[in-house]
């Protein structure tokens, strides 16, 4: 189950299949969180703007009158590191799936899923600071 289903108690599924790369949930269905794994030349587009480092990105889109969260976003570059059938590679995606929920970074060296780069082989579980964040954004579903 996806963290940001599970975690959040919020009614978000992982979305249909969309024609391109989305960076904006805007054009995602409500409540759902459109995930996007890049080919090699679409990570390239410069329109895309998709950060030469960057394993993935995340957002959400929110009602700004509520601040509830609408729908969600996710892109992934495709290589060898982000195979969701790895732990890296799930690593990527638990990290992305909680940007939806608009968490930011955690500190470098903290250990977190949150942390801003990539530590390759580190586990995709939740460290104390990502619960705690979870937590303050009203995740309420056990997270351990
Ligand atoms: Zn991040």
């Amino acid at each position: 189950m996806p963290v940001s289903q599970g975690a959040s108690n919020l009614p978000l599924q992982v979305g249909p299949n969309l024609p391109g790369p989305v960076q904006d949930s805007s054009s995602t269905p409500p409540h759902t969180i459109s995930i996007t794994y890049l080919t090699p030349a679409q990570a390239a587009e410069p329109a895309l703007a998709f950060p030469v480092d960057a394993e993935g990105q995340g957002g959400p889109r929110y009602d700004p009158m509520t601040g509830q969260i609408l729908s969600g976003w996710i892109v992934i570059r495709t290589d060898p590191t982000t195979d969701p059938s790895t732990i890296t590679g799930q690593h990527v995606l638990e990290h992305e799936a909680i940007h939806t929920l608009n968490v930011a970074h955690a500190a470098h060296g903290s250990g977190e899923i949150m942390e801003p780069a990539l530590v390759p082989g580190a586990s995709p579980t939740l460290g104390a600071g990502d619960r705690y964040a979870l937590a303050v954004v009203g995740c309420t579903a056990p997270t351990s």
